[in-house]
């Protein structure tokens, strides 16, 4: 079988070699929404395209580390063409990705497994809850996600 850890890292730098949904959307009628991680200098815009509860349509624009464009672009391959529903499934399912190895108040306990499978790709960028400074690159595009939802 082959290293995990090998094969995670391969898609992440595939993701950041070769961005899915780079670009931009005409907004209006697309919502456009930014987001900034100074701790490391990541630029995310995120250009949404909702309809009737579906999103339609995501482009991902901005620059930064490998880590936050290579997990902008998991992100939208993951949400687009999804209702809002499992958008948001999505999303909870990375966020307790990224909190799962914390320990103390408002981290998910033990007994609450990830279910990497439904994860598919974005389970390799579970290795990135060992660096916790890098935890707000992963989270970028996800947190600037939840914010454009919240704007729609
Ligand atoms: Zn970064």
């Amino acid at each position: 079988m082959a290293n995990l850890d090998e094969l995670y890292r391969e898609i992440i730098l595939d993701h950041y070699r070769s961005p899915r949904n780079r670009g931009e959307l005409p907004s209006p009628p697309a919502l456009r929404v930014e987001g900034f991680n100074p701790l490391c200098g990541d630029e995310i815009t995120l250009y949404l395209d909702v309809r009737d509860g579906v999103l339609v349509d995501i482009k991902v624009a901005g620059q930064g580390c490998s880590i936050s464009q290579s997990s902008a672009s998991l992100m939208s391959a993951a949400v687009k063409g999804r209702s809002l529903a499992d958008v948001n499934a999505a999303v909870e399912r990375f966020k307790r990705l990224m909190t799962v190895h914390e320990s103390g108040p408002g981290a998910a306990d033990d007994t609450e497994e990830v279910d990497l499978r439904a994860l598919g790709e974005l389970a390799a960028l579970q290795g990135v809850v060992k660096f916790p400074v890098r935890i707000k690159c992963a989270t970028l595009a996800w947190n600037t996600l939840v914010q454009g939802l919240a704007d729609a």
